[in-house]
């Protein structure tokens, strides 16, 4: 069975839906999107990502009115016409169609795109490697906006050089993955960015955050550098489809391996908590 696509409620197959052309999203990326990790047909943490996307929506001033249970009826009516144990939903709401003008019209009907495909998560014992990249996006990125260059070219490069994932950073401060969450661990605690304007408010790290504080391990949320990144304990990568994994190299020098207790026992805890909604364990 091919991955099913969603537009405002109409239902086909990926390959053969469209959207028109004067929809806002494509002459300037003006819309913001979602993905979610659905295992056994069950979305892991859905509430969490529709408090993001509608979120997302809010801070560009995209007005998308549906209703979060209507949304989710939405979700329910794919879900039911998809096949396949491990999926990624996608959702992006666009801010609609109009005729090509950076400033937009006050009555655009926001468009509503949704697909689910297959995701093969990586295992939780990959050897993750990471390559420093500078971070040269805008400063929105706490929002999910499909305005992604910079992401795609850290991503291109870091694939090519061979890493899992780039380690952008600005001048000495990291800040994140091209598609993921970067934390580290150092002395016992757990080091997360501060949710400011140059880091996306993953929600694997939110779910890491809650388990930690649940279970009595100390989470910081500060800024740190590649020089600290390079010499902490132990360094996790994690996002919703890349799982949550150590890192054992940057830039090809050895890291991390000093806490694998203290590593392991966040990542048992995440995965508990992934097979206690979904019933699945990866
Ligand atoms: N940071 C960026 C830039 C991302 O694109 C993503 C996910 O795609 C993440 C972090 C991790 O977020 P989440 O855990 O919600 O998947």
């Amino acid at each position: 069975m091919s991955t099913k696509a969603y537009f405002n409620g109409e239902i086909g197959n990926y390959d053969e839906m469209s959207i028109p052309l004067s929809d806002r999203s494509v002459f300037y990326g003006d819309a913001v999107y979602d993905a979610v990790l659905v295992l056994n047909k069950k979305p892991f943490t859905l509430g969490l990502h529709l408090d993001r996307l509608y979120r997302s929506c809010e801070l560009t001033d995209i007005r998308f009115t549906m209703p979060r249970e209507k949304l989710v009826e939405e979700i329910d009516r794919l879900l039911a016409v998809s096949e396949g144990d491990s999926l990624m939903l996608y959702l992006q709401v666009t801010r609609g169609a109009a005729p090509r003008k950076h400033e937009y019209p006050a009555n655009t009907e926001p468009n509503l795109i949704m697909f689910l495909a297959p995701t093969k998560l990586p295992p939780k014992d990959k050897r993750a490697s990471l390559l420093g990249i500078e971070d040269l996006r805008f400063q929105y990125c706490n929002i999910k906006t499909t305005n992604l260059m910079p992401n795609v070219f850290a991503a291109e490069k870091a694939t090519k050089a061979g890493a899992t994932e780039a380690m952008l950073h600005r001048g000495a401060r990291v800040t994140e993955g091209a598609h993921s969450s970067i934390l580290m661990i150092k002395d016992g605690t757990v080091v997360m960015p501060p949710l400011d304007e140059l880091v996306l408010p993953g929600i694997t790290r939110k779910v890491i955050h809650s388990l930690c504080d649940r279970h009595g391990i100390p989470v910081s949320l500060r800024e740190f550098s590649v020089d600290e990144l390079m010499a902490a304990d132990e360094i996790i990568l994690c996002s919703t489809t890349k799982n949550v994994i150590y890192v054992y190299e940057i830039d090809g020098v050895a890291v991390g391996g000093k806490d694998r207790a203290l590593a392991q026992r966040i990542q048992a805890l995440f995965l508990d908590e992934v097979y206690r909604e979904t019933g699945a364990r990866i």
